[in-house]
């Protein structure tokens, strides 16, 4: 009675918590809910038993049981992206209850209802244990990790439990003695549910974390990575190549006319064309590059492991597979644009900020000399290569 009493107060809390994720939009989290509240109501009945019909606290008592438990597995499943399976949960559940109704009206015997309803259970765990992949690293390890191993061991105890029961209802000897059983077989049938809840509420809020990290991270228009995932990823080139003195390349590109192509086709076309260059720009760009939205029309590239030479060449790569002046040509149509590129190569000695404002400056003259085209910054080293005013640009292209 008081394991039944710890159980239902665990389901509160677990509703309780599962309802503080209701808005996060998970997968999965509204059947774990549910499961949890129809659990509560279950786990009532079978604690009433004696004082409320028998009908009440073991027919529907148990019925709830078995929803309770598909509708965990069934948000499992949702939240991993698979599909539910309702028509055979229906039928388990069925075949269950046609048990307990069986061996509680027509034949009574309290130990092969227990037998009907471990059966499904195990079954149910089992199937959970299975539908969780195994994860090596990262967020999802230690969720993942919790929740395969509790449905394994609860389908194990489940399945403990069944055979238990049912060599003791053929008389068979058993190597614990009744009471002691009954209570450890109950504690592992009362615990199932917290447990795979606490595992369901970990992975929900593993899976909150890991997309508000990737919302941070990523532009919502494009795909593209953002300026904050850039400018971190930038810092870490930036001491990377410090310490190693590999070369590091820093392209900035803006589409030319955006605004007449605002203008001219409307806003969505506009956008449309922005997802047209980040998916370009990404089947152009090497392996090891960088590419992120930093705003507007205006995207950054950063090349690390790059001499002149081969960042010279990614970036007129990218400027001609975003030479879409002519697209009419092409069987694919759309919108025509171009775009602009700066680039700069790291001094020895340079901030970002430093050599960001060079590729900018490059920017603005590739738009002074009539867009289109790339120019590369000069590089403050080695000195004697400087202009005196310091705007010596190598056109690349027109
Ligand atoms: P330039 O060749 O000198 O770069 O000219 P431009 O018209 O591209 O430059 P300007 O800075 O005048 O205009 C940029 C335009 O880009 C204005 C703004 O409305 C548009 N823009 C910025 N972000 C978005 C977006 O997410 N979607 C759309 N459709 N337009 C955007
Ligand atoms: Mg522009
Ligand atoms: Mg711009």
């Amino acid at each position: 009675m008081s394991l039944l009493l710890v159980t239902t107060a665990l389901s509160v809390v677990m509703l309780l918590v599962l309802t503080s994720l209701a808005d996060s939009k998970v997968a999965g989290v509204r059947e774990w809910g549910q499961a949890n509240a129809i659990a509560v109501i279950a786990l009532l009945l079978f604690a009433t038993r004696g004082v409320v019909p028998d009908l009440l606290s073991i027919e529907v008592a148990n019925v709830l049981m078995l929803l309770t438990v598909s509708l965990m597995y069934a948000g499992f499943r949702r939240h991993l992206g698979l599909p539910v399976p309702w028509r055979l949960l229906a039928a388990g559940s069925l075949a269950a209850f046609a048990g307990v109704v069986y061996f509680h009206v027509v034949h009574p015997a309290l130990g092969l209802r227990v037998v009907a309803v471990s059966v499904y259970h195990a079954a149910i765990c089992f199937a959970i244990h299975a539908s969780l992949p195994r994860v090596a690293d990262g967020r999802l390890r230690y969720p993942n990790a919790f929740t395969r191993t509790a449905a394994f061991l609860l389908g194990l105890g489940h399945a403990g439990r069944g055979a238990f029961y049912a060599l003791d209802a053929y008389g068979s000897v058993s190597l614990l003695a009744p009471d002691v059983a009954n209570l450890v077989f109950f504690a592992i049938g009362t615990l199932a549910l917290p447990a795979l809840s606490l595992g369901a509420v970990m992975l929900a809020n593993a899976r909150v974390l890991t997309d508000t990290a990737y919302a941070a991270e990523h532009d919502h228009l494009t795909g593209a990575p953002s300026r904050r995932a850039f400018f971190e990823i930038a810092e870490r080139e930036l001491a990377r190549a410090r310490r190693h003195g590999g070369g590091l390349g820093l392209l900035l590109l803006d589409a030319d006319h955006f605004k007449r192509i605002n203008d001219t086709y409307g806003h969505g076309v506009g956008d449309e064309v922005l997802r047209d260059l980040v998916r370009r720009a990404g089947d152009v760009v090497r392996k090891i590059d960088y590419f992120a939205r930093l705003g507007g029309e205006e995207f950054g590239v950063l090349l690390p492991d790059a001499n002149h030479q081969t960042a010279q060449a990614v970036a007129e790569r990218l400027r001609a597979a975003l030479d879409r002046s002519q697209p009419q040509r092409s069987a694919e149509g759309g919108v025509p644009y171009t775009v602009s590129i700066g680039l700069a190569m790291l001094d020895r000695g340079e901030d970002f900020a430093g050599l960001m404002r060079r590729a900018d400056a490059a920017l603005y003259a590739a738009k002074d000399a009539g867009r289109n085209q790339v120019v590369c910054a000069p590089t403050a080293t080695p000195v004697e290569q400087q202009q005196p005013g310091g705007a010596k640009v190598i056109r690349l292209r027109r």
